[in-house]
């Protein structure tokens, strides 16, 4: 199972805010439906989802976290997997691919 406290969020208090404050900007982005009309369809649950993920990385303290092997992918990684054709970076091998690519579209 994945729970926010398994993932390294980093060794100090500084890199911890910088590594919780990415995820919540990350989650404001796709919040604010950045690119969702690039999708094949309208996901109706997708807004309820990341709201409810977002308070919880929100109320998450990293310094609680049990310092795991998980790491979020770094920017050389995720770059080393990036979807040229459609600006998606698919951070192999932490998820299948390109999510457009693999929607058979
Ligand atoms: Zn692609």
């Amino acid at each position: 199972m994945f729970g926010l406290a398994e993932l390294n969020w980093g060794d100090t208090p500084k890199d911890q805010a910088a590594a919780k404050d990415f995820v919540l900007r990350v989650l404001d982005l796709a919040l604010s439906r950045h690119r969702w009309e690039e999708l094949t369809y309208e996901p109706p649950r997708a807004k309820g989802y990341l709201r409810t993920y977002r308070s919880m990385v929100e109320e998450f303290d990293p310094a609680t976290a049990g310092g795991g092997t998980d790491v979020l992918p770094g920017p050389q990684e995720a770059a080393m997997a990036s979807c040229v054709r459609h600006r998606v970076l698919d951070a192999l091998p932490f998820w299948e691919g390109c999510v457009f690519c693999t929607a058979g579209v």
